[in-house]
């Protein structure tokens, strides 16, 4: 179902920032992700005060590229921000009425009950904007004070970065996951705080098996992807992870892809079963080596943990310097020194400094780059953790899997660590050490 009139006419135009209102190409509404229909005409109050204001919010957000819209009531306003590259930005302040309009007509374009606001809702809308499709998760919740807080993540269906090389995987690492799997069994897995990625990191493990030698089965909810040589396998009801993956072994099974691990006994279960296949699973944890001391408690059985946990990896997103308007300089001696470069660094590179001085000389304003709106950075990259299965490691884990005891470890075996990828992307040009910092902290 199609909403509105969202007229696609040309894209609009950078040096056209007057065109009228009327001419611009709004984002367009094709149907709620849970497949109900909004009744339109029983809600037409709603749409009429709320339809064309959501139309112009939902497009300003994306000629941003921002990747969500936060709307927070804020007494007799609300706030508006938009998130880009991980950064919040502020984007407006509407009168308390309209946004509820807003937040209350994405709800109703999400399939979401309009009249339900003291209860959290999710849900989500298939769009479509300047020919591109995009997915909107929505979430409402209310909030004290009265009102709700509406949460809007917009996806970009055709920049999903699932592809181990997009996301950023190291040729290592991908040698390590092929032979890791080419035996058929141990437990792979990708860690972090839920939302952070890792279900995208966990699905670039997935694509780095070499899927011509080995079947893949996937036992778990894949949210709507369709992966290409991975066989969806059926879950019966009341099935444990043991017993669905013992089935999938008598189909042969080389490598199950199940849902994430969240409590103990599916932890129990995975490690049970990675002596039948090779099993890749999200794993919520802070780092990889939190991954690794939690799963120890989960499981208790240490002996069993040692023997089947092959690779843990984690990773954080990091800005990347704008190609078209990054400065290089020449750092310092003690600031590489400081940070653990290369003393032989000659350059480095970071967003564009306009000192006044620059304007005083040539008598006009620098011109703001085009390609990222001033900000510096477009887009962003990964930077891993990778803990892997040496022998030092299985010993620590035997041990207890002490956390401290895991990083010392993963240091003495100069492991893959946040700060010595990111550093890597410093020394590339890819970011600044300003960005690496920024990641470090939030
Ligand atoms: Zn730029």
């Amino acid at each position: 179902m199609i909403f509105g009139f969202g007229r696609r006419n040309k894209p609009v135009d950078d040096d056209d920032e007057d065109e009228d209102e009327d001419e611009r190409d709004y984002v367009l509404f094709q149907g709620a992700l849970n497949g109900e229909t909004p009744d339109l005409a029983a809600n037409a109050k709603l749409v009429q005060a709320g339809l064309l204001e959501t139309k112009r919010l939902v497009t300003d957000a994306m000629d941003r590229r921002a990747e969500m819209i936060r709307i927070e009531p804020k007494g007799k306003v609300a706030q508006v921000a938009f998130y880009i590259d991980g950064i919040p930005y502020p984007a407006s302040r509407l009168p308390g009425p309209l946004a509820m309009a807003i937040t209350q007509m994405v709800k109703l374009l999400s399939g979401l009950d309009t009249r339900e606001r003291t209860k959290p809702q999710s849900g989500g809308v298939r769009t479509e904007f300047s020919e591109k499709k995009y997915l909107m998760k929505v979430d409402s919740a209310p909030v004290q004070g009265g009102g709700e807080r509406l949460i809007v993540r917009i996806q970009d269906q055709s920049k999903v970065l699932e592809k181990p090389d997009d996301v950023g995987f190291s040729e290592d690492l991908k040698s390590k996951i092929r032979e890791y799997t080419s035996h058929k069994n141990g437990l792979l897995l990708a860690a972090g705080p839920p939302n952070s990625g890792v279900t995208t990191v966990s699905v670039a493990i997935v694509r780095s098996v070499d899927a011509y030698m080995y079947s893949i089965y996937s036992l778990g909810d894949l949210g709507g992807r369709e992966l290409a040589h991975v066989t969806p396998f059926e879950t019966k009801a009341g099935d444990s992870l043991s017993q669905t993956i013992e089935r999938a072994k008598r189909k042969e099974a080389d490598v199950c892809f199940v849902d994430p691990i969240r409590d103990a006994q599916a932890a129990k279960d995975a490690v049970d079963s990675a002596d039948k296949c090779s099993i890749i699973a999200e794993f919520p944890a802070a780092d990889a080596a939190d991954a690794v001391a939690k799963l120890c408690k989960l499981v208790g059985n240490h002996e069993l943990v040692a023997e089947r946990l092959k690779l843990v990896c984690s990773q954080k997103f990091i800005r990347v310097l704008c190609e078209k308007c990054k400065q290089a300089y020449r750092p310092n001696p003690k600031l590489l020194a400081k940070v653990g470069l290369p003393p032989e660094t000659k350059v480095l590179y970071r967003p564009p400094r306009f000192d006044e001085d620059d304007e005083e000389e040539d008598g006009e304003e620098r011109k703001v780059c085009k390609r990222c709106a001033g900000l510096g950075y477009y887009g962003r990259t990964a930077m891993f953790e990778v803990i892997d299965a040496t022998e030092g490691m299985k010993k620590v884990i035997k041990q207890g899997g002490d956390l401290q005891a895991i990083r010392h470890q993963a240091r003495q075996d100069k492991m893959q660590s946040f700060q010595s990828d990111g550093l890597r992307l410093v020394l590339e040009g890819k970011t600044s050490l300003e960005e690496l910092q920024r990641a470090f902290r939030s």
